[in-house]
């Protein structure tokens, strides 16, 4: 037995049917995790996936009310949404739900209504080295990695840390650009770290570089000063961590941190 609702979504108000009886359960378990932002969820034979109910009347003030044409969501895998739109509130997604509920569930400050586009998951950079973001296109192609190697080298030697950040800075903004909301990034200047963290809404890894090759320092004593860095470096979001790094560019013991 279903009702329609003053949004038009239908809703079940009956026993769960045997076959419903799986969605029932889904929905039970999405209503506790959404009880403190006063939601329940109900599930319907007649719609694949329970939909989310605000349980008082009035419409919840909301930041944001996204609608775009597409919805592709992390769960469930593989779906692909139409018609439905994205809740915001304080920069946390409140919920995704069929467009024509939103309306009547959410007092949106800012409605964003995209029609040429698809929302996916903020994208992850799992490998990046944005300090050296502003030497892409500087050099001409290598013949060899080690010349690539030496190059890079060289081109540092004249750079400051104002450089340094600068280059981190332009890369992390097109990480952003591009839809990129978490970098691992591979760090050879760890004093540009927290400032450049709090420049960034980035989620950002930074492993730090352990490499030797110039200085000839002592191993341990490289690997004890990036571990009383990272313990030194608080920040919300980010965090901090050691690279493994490659034997050709650090010393023997140090390839194996
Ligand atoms: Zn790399």
């Amino acid at each position: 037995m279903h009702d329609r609702c003053a949004s038009g979504l239908d809703r079940c108000v009956g026993r769960p049917a045997r076959a419903g009886a799986r969605n029932a359960d889904r929905a039970r378990s999405l209503s506790a995790r959404c009880a403190p932002a006063g939601h329940a969820w109900h599930y319907c034979r007649r719609v694949p996936f329970p939909a989310c109910r605000r349980e008082v009347e009035a419409p919840a003030k909301i930041d944001a009310l996204i609608e775009p044409r597409w919805i592709a969501p992390v769960r469930p895998a593989g779906a692909l949404l139409q018609g439905h739109a994205i809740a915001v509130d304080r920069g946390v997604i409140q919920a995704v739900l069929p467009a024509a509920a939103a309306s009547g569930l959410y007092a949106a400050r800012n409605v964003v209504r995209l029609p040429d586009h698809l929302v996916v998951p903020g994208l992850v950079n799992a490998h990046c080295h944005l300090d050296y973001t502003s030497m892409a296109g500087e050099f001409p192609p290598p013949t060899s990695f080690t010349d690539w190697i030496k190059l890079i080298t060289a081109a540092k030697a004249g750079w400051s840390y104002s450089d340094y950040a600068e280059s981190w800075l332009t890369g992390a903004k097109m990480l952003v650009q591009t839809g990129t909301t978490t970098v691992a990034d591979i760090e050879a200047v760890p004093e540009l770290l927290p400032e450049v963290w709090e420049a960034t809404p980035l989620r950002v890894y930074s492993f730090l570089e352990l490499t030797g090759i110039k200085s000839r320092r002592d191993p341990h004593a490289i690997v004890q000063q990036a571990t009383d860095n990272i313990e030194a470096l608080q920040f919300g979001r980010c965090r901090c961590g050691l690279r493994p790094t490659w034997p050709a560019a650090s010393t023997r013991a140090c390839a194996w941190c």
